[in-house]
């Protein structure tokens, strides 16, 4: 099969889906989609299409997991089979078992599970549609979800990456430049308290360009942030404001 390479940036900085170096795809977000669920988001992050479902505090099965202290965070990160161009098998891959691991632990720092001990809330992602960066989207859309289910948070948690395409650095890897770009670097950050909750890197940068990369995502994730905000103020405030 002949693969045909795409043209992933103009001389001029313009990248291969008509964005500048550092402007986000774009980004809505619906609260309160699940009528079964405790809480709810649908996110489109650029052609990205995921819900998040929060269910819980409720009763830990299996019973030995439940913990006498404190409540447990559980979450599943889903790729429907349709999500990508090939079929995806519906069995759980190795990569959704990972982005599982680091959602929850990426929602951990902000979540307050000390007052219900014996209790679990689980968080449900189904990626309906993937193009990119949709740990980080997904990440989104849980933390959307806690706070819609009133579950006690110290902050939300916001994430978006930052990568290398064609030597520069870029804010949020679309598919493209991240199956041919240099690097891909998803970023969840606190954004009301500063703490980064979740770092990964996948490819090589020099330690000036990692610093780029780190403060571009940093940018990134605090407009996700207001994006975020405003999706919940629309829900709970009915004009959409304070
Ligand atoms: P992220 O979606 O967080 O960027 P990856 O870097 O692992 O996570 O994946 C990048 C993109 O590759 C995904 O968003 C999706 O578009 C595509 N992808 C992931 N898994 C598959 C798969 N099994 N088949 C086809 N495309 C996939």
């Amino acid at each position: 099969m002949v693969k045909i390479m795409t043209q992933l940036m103009t001389e001029d900085g313009i990248r291969c889906d008509g964005r500048r170096l550092d402007e986000l795809r774009n980004i809505s977000i619906k609260v309160g989609v699940l009528k079964n669920a405790d809480g709810s988001a649908y996110i489109e992050f650029g052609k990205n299409k995921i819900l998040a479902g929060v269910f819980g505090p409720r009763d830990v099965h299996p019973k030995h997991m439940a913990n006498p202290d404190s409540g447990i965070l559980r979450c599943r990160y889903h790729m429907s089979p349709f999500s990508v161009t090939e079929r995806k098998n519906p069995a759980p891959s190795r990569r959704e078992i990972e982005i599982s691991k680091v959602i929850k632990e990426a929602l951990q720092p902000a979540v307050i599970l000390k007052d219900y001990p014996r209790t679990v809330i689980d968080v449900f992602i189904e990626v309906l549609q993937a193009d990119g960066g949709s740990r980080c989207a997904a990440l989104d859309a849980a933390a959307v979800a806690l706070a819609d289910a009133g579950i006690p948070m110290r902050d939300l948690v916001s994430a978006c990456a930052a990568g290398k395409v064609a030597d520069r650095i870029v804010l949020d890897v679309n598919n493209e430049e991240d199956q041919e770009g240099q690097a891909d670097m998803p970023v969840a950050l606190m954004p009301n308290m500063g703490n980064i909750t979740l770092l990964q890197l996948d490819g090589i940068l020099k330690p000036e360009e990692f610093k780029t990369c780190m403060q571009t995502a940093l940018v990134g994730c605090k407009r996700v942030y207001e994006v975020q905000r405003k999706a919940l103020m629309e829900k709970y405030f009915q004009n959409g404001e304070q």
